[in-house]
């Protein structure tokens, strides 16, 4: 079908920049170019009619790292890197508050790591100190008495730390307060759209939009797990994480959010009625190297299994909601943000923490690719 005169007036004519993904990469990418060159043309692309990767499907935690996860982190990487991630992701989420203020159900409700032992709690002071160097957080991490886990119906648990720092949002709201912010500002958003191909020469980029091909100074990809269909040189590899909303019967005790081994399993309160329970991923981690959506049956166990054994535990519940989300995970935990060539820019491979990174990452990207084109 050939397109409109209006039609190529509005969503093909003189664009400065192309946004391949309206994830909250995408999003943020596009409102930082448009903050900082308030008259260029940029146009987001996304292939479904909903953002379909992680930004509309994760579990809605704004968190850091648990003090486990960091821990982890420090056996494998420098003090230097571990640190410079949490600051990254705190500095993301006060980017995206700042953008989307209390539009996107914020619930500063804390969060708690949770165990069957005590041996991690020797690390909180080591660990609050380099926070705090970092970040200027004082007292991050503190413990949790036995009676505070019995009261959450948690006592199953044998100890506990705590921040005040961490909360949980509405994702779907969060993109749809962003896509209004980047529209607003005169931003255009193509839905069901994916590019195909593109050629670069000294003085612009030919994007090849399958219906049309279009003229621009930059093609920039933010596709994350999938960045190796575009470009598959990058060192990205798509994961799997799944997510259960469970309805109970009785009212449950759950207040906040909860993480517990490393990270890899992620609870919290919905409402009083309602919780959400993710992850799984170490239970089964070859086989969710994925970019399709199926649901692993095995970790759909493990996980109804954890929620009744742990949390629900006299609590009757039925599952309310089931999906999954596509990771962009790496050999490092940092993120990709950079030149593929003069005209072809990546910002992917969130690493399982794009809701607190995605908006730091949009403005990174948005200097790095004005920088080069302008
Ligand atoms: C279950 C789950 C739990 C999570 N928990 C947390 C958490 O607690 N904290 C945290 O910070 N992060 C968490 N994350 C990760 C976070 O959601 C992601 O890191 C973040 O959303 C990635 O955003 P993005 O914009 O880079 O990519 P995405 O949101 O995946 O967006 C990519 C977009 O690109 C589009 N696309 C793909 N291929 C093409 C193509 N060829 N052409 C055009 N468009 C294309 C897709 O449709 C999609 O809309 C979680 C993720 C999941 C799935």
């Amino acid at each position: 079908m050939q397109h409109s005169f209006w039609e190529k007036e509005i969503y093909f004519r003189q664009i400065d920049y192309v946004i391949v993904g309206s994830g909250i990469v995408g999003l943020s990418t596009g409102i930082s170019i448009l903050e900082k060159e308030p008259k260029a043309n940029v146009l987001i692309v996304d292939k479904e009619s909903i953002p379909t990767g992680a930004s509309t499907r994760n579990a809605g935690f704004a968190c850091f790292g648990s003090l486990s996860e960091l821990m982890d982190d420090l056996n494998q990487h420098s003090e230097e890197s571990v640190f410079t991630l949490f600051k990254r992701r705190f500095q993301g989420i006060q980017k995206l508050l700042s953008r989307c203020g209390n539009s996107i159900n914020y619930h500063s409700c804390g969060g708690y790591e949770i165990f069957h032992n005590s041996d991690y709690l020797q690390y909180i002071p080591l660990v609050n100190d380099k926070i705090f160097s970092y970040t200027g957080i004082k007292d991050h991490f503190s413990t949790v008495s036995p009676s505070t886990l019995e009261e959450q119906g948690l006592s199953s648990f044998s100890a506990a730390v705590f921040t005040p720092n961490e909360a949980y949002l509405h994702p779907m709201l969060m993109i749809q307060e962003l896509q209004k912010r980047f529209v607003s500002m005169n931003g255009k958003l193509l839905m069901g759209c994916s590019v195909h191909s593109w050629n670069e020469n000294d003085s612009h980029i030919n994007i090849n939009l399958g219906t049309t091909e279009i003229t621009a100074k930059a093609l920039i990809v933010c596709i994350n797990g999938f960045a190796k269909q575009l470009l598959p040189e990058l060192e990205v590899h798509a994961a799997r994480n799944q997510v259960f909303v469970l309805e109970t019967e009785q009212q449950h005790k759950l207040q906040a959010c909860y993480h517990y081994n490393k990270g890899y399993v992620y609870f919290r309160k919905i409402d009083s009625k309602h919780i959400l329970i993710g992850g799984g991923r170490d239970q089964d981690i070859e086989q969710e190297y994925q970019t399709n959506f199926e649901i692993n049956p095995k970790i759909s166990q493990y996980l109804l299994t954890f929620a009744q054994t742990n949390i629900l535990t006299n609590i009757t519940f039925k599952i309310k909601d089931h999906w999954g989300g596509i990771l962009g995970l790496g050999p490092s935990k940092s993120t990709i943000i950079k030149a593929c060539s003069p005209r072809v820019f990546a910002a992917v491979r969130m690493g399982g923490m794009g809701v607190a990174l995605g908006s730091l990452v949009g403005e990174e990207t948005a200097e790095l690719v004005l920088e080069k084109t302008s």
